[in-house]
């Protein structure tokens, strides 16, 4: 798991903290000290910054270009909305277009991709 995810706390939203224990990684709330093993992290919901297209009304997914490359308006959970929002606003502004945040909770496993 890459070390610049982070993750909201599923009882309060506080954005937790990675810890190590004994060898393994966990995330735990600095509010309320909930843990979570990492294995336990699961991708239920979808945030969405979607653009709304002045002429046509058609709406799509968003992406903003960093010096890193693009960053898509796409998360699973609300910390991350959070941290997005700025950047959406930035993109509604510049090109004078709506954008809607939505979120998408039917979760449908299709496929495994294994090694
Ligand atoms: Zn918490």
């Amino acid at each position: 798991m890459a070390g610049t995810e982070t993750y909201s706390c599923p009882e309060c939203t506080t954005l937790m903290s990675l810890v190590s224990r004994e060898r393994r990684l966990i995330y735990v709330c600095p509010q309320c000290k909930v843990e979570l093993a990492c294995n336990d992290i699961r991708v239920d919901e979808v945030f969405a910054f979607l653009s709304i297209d002045p002429k046509d009304g058609n709406e799509g997914i968003t992406g903003y270009r960093t010096p890193d490359g693009w960053l898509p308006l796409l998360c699973a959970d609300k910390a991350r909305v959070d941290s997005m929002r700025g950047l959406a606003q930035e993109m509604s502004t510049a090109t004078n277009a709506r954008m809607k945040l939505v979120r998408f909770s039917l979760r449908e496993d299709l496929e495994e991709i294994v090694p």
